[in-house]
């Protein structure tokens, strides 16, 4: 699927819970440390958690490092990873000083939280998840571990913990949210006696719910098809110019029948707020090869101010680390009021 950009992105108030308190909503997000941020998380998540925050959310991140090792043995350098996430949130626009950015494994109590939220799924429940099915078939590991099986259910507990009201997500995560609903709803059911413990969260999709990359398929880090948003321009001139095409010179936006050419046209559209099918029409017969230095000029220009600010960040990498620190002490202060509050109600084990 190819998406279209349109004006601005939504707001929280249209998805927000409508029966709340008169707070702004709380916003539970996140992403692996398995490599640095490209425009997929941008157009996708990022670019909305910063407009959220900035309309007075209160907004946690979590650095999902134990979601590495499902789909491979080893987390290779988590610990640098999550400070290059902090980084990338910090230059596209995310204010440390009211986020609360911490990593799943410094706050024991979700881990806790998982073992009653695994009892309310079911085996086949999981089995017919089709993120996980995807990310089994694009896995670096012959046989599929017990973790990548149910970490849908680890990443509830990741955003349960915190009640959050909204969670903005890309389209691949939409089937890990409905397990968090699901197993909110179950657990309430279960043991709330008539009491509501978990809220159900709702996903918040951006205008750009499923960025593709320079091979047609969903921009991953892992994919080896991703714009970094860190990247500097002659980096970011040389992955487009490796991009997938096609041998028809005549550009149109097609994306079922010309992914490769779509998922550039959709970039461009992205940085510059227009619509792909007009940068199309003005490229026409001139090729793929102007279309990918058109993409390229899009993508530097809309990246320039991000990325000088991130240069300057990354000088002070000390700052990245108090930033997680202080994080992690506020989520394992509610995290563990949390986890309180589950065993007290499931009669104290
Ligand atoms: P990996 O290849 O390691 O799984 P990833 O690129 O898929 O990395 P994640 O850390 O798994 O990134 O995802 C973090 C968040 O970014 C999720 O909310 C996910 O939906 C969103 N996201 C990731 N890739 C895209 C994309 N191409 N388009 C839109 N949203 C995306
Ligand atoms: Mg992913």
């Amino acid at each position: 699927m190819q998406t279209v950009p349109t004006a601005p992105a939504p707001t929280a108030t249209a998805t927000a819970a409508q029966d709340g308190p008169a707070v702004a909503p709380r916003i539970l997000t996140g992403d692996r440390p398995t490599g640095p941020l490209h425009l997929g998380h941008y157009f996708g998540t990022l670019r909305n958690r910063v407009r959220l925050q900035a309309d007075g959310h209160e907004l946690l991140l979590v650095i999902a490092d134990y979601q590495v090792i499902t789909d491979r043995d080893v987390a290779d350098r988590p610990a640098e990873h999550a400070e290059n996430l902090v980084l990338d949130y910090l230059a596209a626009g995310v204010d440390p000083e009211r986020a609360v950015i911490f990593t799943h494994s410094a706050v024991p109590a979700l881990n806790q939280l998982m073992l009653p939220f695994l009892s309310l799924v079911t085996v086949a429940e999981l089995g017919r998840n089709p993120t996980v099915k995807d990310e089994i078939a694009h896995s670096r590991q012959s046989a599929v571990s017990g973790l990548m099986f149910t970490y849908p259910v680890h990443q509830a507990a990741d955003i349960l913990f915190c009640k959050p009201d909204l969670v903005p997500v890309g389209q691949d995560q939409l089937p890990h949210l409905e397990t968090t609903r699901t197993i909110a709803r179950r657990f309430n059911d279960r043991y709330g006696r008539g009491t509501t413990v978990f809220p159900e969260p709702k996903a918040l999709l951006s205008d750009a719910p499923l960025v593709l990359g320079t091979d047609g398929t969903k921009m991953s880090k892992s994919r080896g098809n991703a714009i970094p948003l860190g990247a500097d321009e002659d980096r970011t001139a040389k992955l487009i110019r490796a991009a997938v095409t096609d041998t028809d010179r005549h550009i149109t936006y097609d994306p079922d029948a010309r992914p490769g050419v779509a998922a550039l046209l959709t970039l461009t559209a992205l940085c510059q707020g227009r619509r792909p099918e007009q940068i199309a029409e003005e490229i026409g017969s001139a090729g793929a090869a102007r279309l990918k230095q058109v993409t390229t000029e899009a993508v530097n220009e809309h990246l320039r101010p991000l990325r000088a600010r991130r240069a300057e960040l990354a000088a002070d990498r000390e700052q990245l680390r108090r930033i997680l620190r202080t994080g992690n002490e506020r989520a394992n202060a509610i995290a563990d009021t949390t986890l309180a509050e589950v065993r007290s109600v499931m009669g104290g084990i």
